[in-house]
């Protein structure tokens, strides 16, 4: 049976709580570096409408990679299948999420899968807008249906701080210019992209955004199909093969669910036809996971036996 009581989730997070000394904050950006390390947060959602929390959750923190499965549910609704895997592969890579490595050596010259840096700037390029102004618009309020919460927005210091230092992702978006798989100006793309990673809500948001995507893709209060079901069984594919950055086949064989993490420590859980899961703990490992948040999957996953495997 699953969780059934916010203090069954309270019992987890002050047992989760223990690692999260072992981790650090995310420091690529000053930003980032200030959050409080200490905090950690836990949701469940179910379809009926119920919803369990534990920890600090009113908390808000930034989706990062999170919003990478947003981008592409969009994309996908945008341009449909065979466009977007034109541009952008279906593979794991074992990389880091930011490696530049495969971009050159993968033949022919395309991104690996949405979920890596290179990916998801390949997918939020494809985003359709008639301007990039318009284009953030659109996916801010795709997210906010998503999530049931009109007032979702995006955090301005840590878009301006991505951007400033977004060198790296820069590079990756130039090089995949040169092999048009991008044919934007890349400064608009990046003030796109470092915004979409800048959008911030709490645990119990994003467990509401777990829960349509374990609902095929439709919002079980509303019954509104927000995404198509073929685009909802791509994005939680993805979540399982790559959503963890390089410890998803760790994550897989100890959890077992579509989940997707960010390096502001949110994860954001899918149970497919049971529920969502949203968690905030800002410790991570050195796989850019939460610390703490992998902890608390771990335990949950045996508690309530949740994996899929
Ligand atoms: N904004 C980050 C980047 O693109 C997101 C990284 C992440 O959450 O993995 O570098």
């Amino acid at each position: 049976m699953l969780c059934q009581s916010n203090d069954e989730l309270q019992l987890l997070v002050n047992q989760a709580r223990e690692v999260i000394e072992d981790g650090n904050v995310a420091d690529y950006i000053p930003a980032l570096a200030k959050a409080e390390q200490n905090k950690l947060s836990v949701a469940l959602f179910y379809p009926d409408g119920r919803l369990y929390s534990a920890g600090d959750t009113s908390e808000n923190f930034t989706l990062q990679s999170i919003s990478k499965v947003l981008a592409l549910a969009l994309a996908l609704i945008d341009h449909g299948e065979e466009y977007v895997f034109q541009r952008v592969g279906k593979e794991p890579t074992g990389d880091p999420f930011n490696s530049i490595a495969k971009l050159e050596t993968n033949k022919p010259s395309k991104p690996l899968n949405p979920m890596i840096n290179a990916g998801a700037l390949a997918v939020t390029h494809m985003i359709k807008g008639e301007s990039v102004g318009h284009r953030f618009e659109r996916l801010l309020e795709f997210i906010r249906c998503l999530s049931s919460n009109e007032t979702i927005s995006y955090n301005e210091e840590i878009a301006k701080s991505e951007y400033d230092t977004a060198d790296l992702n820069r590079a990756l978006a130039f090089f995949m210019k040169q092999h048009d798989v991008i044919t934007e100006n890349i400064e608009g793309l990046m003030d796109l992209y470092t915004k979409q990673c800048a959008i911030e809500m709490n645990c119990n948001d994003l467990a509401r955004i777990g829960c349509v995507l374990a609902m095929d893709g439709r919002n079980p209060e509303t019954d509104e199909q927000i995404i198509p079901v073929d685009v909802a069984r791509i994005c939680k594919t993805f979540m399982v093969t790559c959503g963890m950055y390089n410890a998803s086949g760790e994550f897989a064989i100890n959890v077992g669910i579509p989940a997707k993490s960010g390096v502001a420590g949110g994860i954001m859980g899918s149970i497919p036809k049971k529920c969502g899961i949203g968690i905030f703990g800002p410790s991570l490992d050195d796989k850019g996971n939460s610390i703490a948040g992998i902890r608390l999957l771990e335990m949950m996953s045996r508690q309530y036996s949740l994996s899929m495997f």
